[in-house]
């Protein structure tokens, strides 16, 4: 069945949707993104990737086209003209489409951004992936510095996917310096003697949305949590490990380059969390 997708304020079928080949998200990459799950019908955690969202275009210095209250009309609109009960609505917005090709930036006034949302219909609760685990390995990190805008710029994590698709992996942990930045499109843990340790916030990685509430969940559950870089040799000698994303909430990971962790099965950490994130979303939704 074709989808209703939004385009430039106008709700359309997604075969007739089209952007400029001026367009600056298509030539420069210079275009941001969020991506929401939905559950139940409901957005969760709107309102934290609309404030990222807001970041993400102040560091670009690229207007934001429409209000945080109209950019929720929109993902609600999205969801009832989709039946989306369970998935991700995906949002971007590129600095527009100028006349003609150029390096420099346009004039906001006279190039308006591009808007486009969509939605893509998913099981996220119900997971083999969450029950079975992940296989990770890890890959150099060459991205460039300011990791924490969502920016589209995703070729090196898309090739990343690929290496560890080839691999027999499910995914890769890219490595700086020894330690571990991230996961290819989501945040990295380890749990070492009951204790969660998740990298430290900086330019390095993508401020995740789902990492804030983990996090604070996993506090208010009375779980010990320690923000600071670990190394891939940690992360091998790590009694559990996992990630988390907008679109996986919290998956465990059961090996790192081939080195299983503790039996080799997700990990009670990861279980636990996983289901405390699933229920306070479905709680929190809106
Ligand atoms: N890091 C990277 C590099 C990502 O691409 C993502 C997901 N877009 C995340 C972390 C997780 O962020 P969130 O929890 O907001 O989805």
């Amino acid at each position: 069945m074709s989808r209703t997708v939004y385009v430039n304020g106008v709700y359309m079928p997604e075969e007739e949707a089209k952007v400029s080949i001026f367009d600056r998200g298509f030539l420069f990459a210079d275009g941001v993104y969020e991506v929401t799950s939905v559950l139940g019908g409901k957005l969760v955690d709107f309102h934290g990737h609309a404030r990222r969202l807001e970041r993400s275009l102040g560091e670009l210095d690229m207007p934001a086209p429409v209000t945080v209250e109209e950019l929720l009309d929109i993902h609600r609109e999205l969801i009832v003209r989709n039946e989306v009960t369970e998935g991700m609505i995906y949002l971007q917005i590129t600095r527009g489409a100028p006349a003609d090709r150029d390096f420099v930036f346009p004039d906001p006034e006279a190039t308006p951004p591009t808007l486009v949302l969509f939605t893509q219909s998913k099981a996220l609760i119900e997971s083999p992936a969450a029950e079975k685990g992940l296989s990770v390995i890890s890959i150099d990190d060459i991205r460039w510095g300011r990791r924490d805008i969502k920016t589209v710029q995703l070729l090196y994590p898309s090739m990343c996917k690929m290496m560890a698709k080839k691999a027999g992996a499910d995914d890769a942990w890219m490595v700086e310096d020894g330690f571990v930045t991230e996961g290819t499109s989501n945040n990295a843990y380890i749990v070492k003697g009951g204790k969660i340790i998740t990298r430290s916030l900086g330019t390095e990685i993508l401020h995740g949305i789902t990492r804030a509430a983990v996090l604070k969940f996993a506090r208010e559950a009375q779980m010990e949590v320690e923000e600071r870089p670990f190394t891939l040799e940690e992360a091998k000698q790590a009694d559990e490990a996992f990630i988390t994303s907008a679109s996986t909430f919290v998956m465990p990971v059961v090996s790192v380059d081939g080195v299983s962790l503790g039996d080799g099965t997700p990990g009670p950490v990861a279980r636990r969390l996983r289901e405390l994130y699933i229920d306070e979303s479905v709680k929190a939704a809106i």
